[in-house]
């Protein structure tokens, strides 16, 4: 059988689609044939656009995923859409940065509650849905290079993200045997709202860009092909990985 990136005839969910790297996964999972779910709390006209551009259908569907309340709403409002939902990028996600000295208690669960305890009860009812239909499916978590190192000053985004790598592989070993891949993209320094305040500190934006073999910091489109790989049946049998995409960061 020819290897097959196509995703023609099926629907992916995107959170936190309304910008950044979210919204060019959305769009380069059109670009592959997928209908797109957006999946936010603020507008999606933006990604909207983009999408119905590159030749795409997609739905907004508001959703504050900082408590557990849309978790089911959201799987129910996809498939009332398409029928159907096969591929869930679990990638919606804050950072607050402090002194671990000095972090506080609100900061701490805000970011966990996003990053971790979203994306595992969502994954949960995504499965769910999956099991019961006797389907396979693919979950691609969007974690960080702060799945494998510790940074400064970021100690719960540092845990959640390293926390989704693992609850990555812990999900990957209990649904493979199902036909549902669990994997991550863990992306290097992009270009975002997520890293505005290292880009607009001069000594940061230095350090940070003479260590990128790629020479340049990511720009959001350049995320599309490991997303798209992750979610078609290219990747059938990659079961678990957290793939970097960080312009040679790691290796270095
Ligand atoms: P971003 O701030 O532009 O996007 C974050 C997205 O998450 C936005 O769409 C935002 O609306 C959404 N979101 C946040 N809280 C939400 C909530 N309570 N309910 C619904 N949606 C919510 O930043 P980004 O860089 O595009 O981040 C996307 C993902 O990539 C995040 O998980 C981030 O941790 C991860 N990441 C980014 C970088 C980078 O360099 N930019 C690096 C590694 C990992």
């Amino acid at each position: 059988m020819p290897i097959s990136f196509d995703l023609t005839g099926k629907t992916a969910i995107v959170t936190g689609a309304n910008t950044g790297l979210g919204q060019a996964i959305s769009v380069a999972l059109a670009q592959a044939g997928a209908d797109v779910a957006l999946v936010g709390r603020s507008s999606m006209a933006e990604t909207e656009a983009a999408v119905s551009a590159a030749g795409g259908r997609s739905l907004a569907i508001q959703a504050d995923l900082s408590t557990l309340e849309p978790v089911d709403r959201v799987i129910s409002e996809t498939v009332a859409w398409t029928g159907r939902a096969d591929i869930l990028v679990n990638n919606a996600g804050i950072i607050r940065r402090a002194d671990a000295i000095d972090f506080t208690e609100a900061d701490w669960d805000a970011v966990m509650d996003v990053n971790l305890k979203t994306v595992f009860f969502l994954s949960q009812a995504f499965a769910r849905r999956l099991i019961t239909e006797g389907k396979g499916g693919k979950i691609v978590n969007i974690a960080s290079l702060l799945s494998f190192q510790g940074g400064i000053r970021i100690p719960s985004y540092t845990a959640s993200k390293s926390g989704l790598a693992g609850l990555t592989r812990l999900l990957a070993c209990e649904w493979a045997g199902k036909g549902i891949n669990v994997n991550a993209i863990a992306p290097g320094y992009f270009s975002t709202n997520n890293t505005e305040a290292l880009r607009n500190d001069p000594d940061r934006n230095a350090a940070i860009l003479s260590r990128i073999p790629a020479g340049h910091w990511g720009q959001p489109e350049e995320l599309g092909g490991a997303a798209v790989f992750l979610a078609s049946p290219a990747s059938d049998y990659v079961h678990g990985v957290v793939l970097p995409v960080d312009g040679g960061w790691l290796a270095r």
